[in-house]
């Protein structure tokens, strides 16, 4: 009896940090003026935006962020329906 070679199950540390890897996905939103980092969070399976304070913007991807899209998305639609 040797069944005992299994190899399944072998857990890899998928959460390792790169530093420069993770510098990729931190982008500045010019509207609300800060930097942020968009996860996906596997567990709620849903993207999670986290705000860096005080963080260079240099070279950093202009990309307005969800809160500022959904934001002026509301208020466009608000426009629309006119008051
Ligand atoms: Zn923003």
């Amino acid at each position: 009896m040797s069944g005992d070679n299994i190899k399944a199950g072998i857990r890899k540390h998928a959460w390792k940090v790169d530093a420069k890897r993770a510098d990729k996905y931190i982008k500045y939103c010019p509207k609300c003026k800060r930097c942020y980092e968009q996860m996906f969070r596997h567990t709620w399976q849903q993207l999670t935006i986290v705000y860096l304070e005080n963080f260079p913007s240099y070279g950093k991807e202009k990309l307005i962020c969800d809160d500022c899209v959904k934001k002026s998305a509301l208020a466009s639609s608000n426009a629309k329906k006119g008051g």
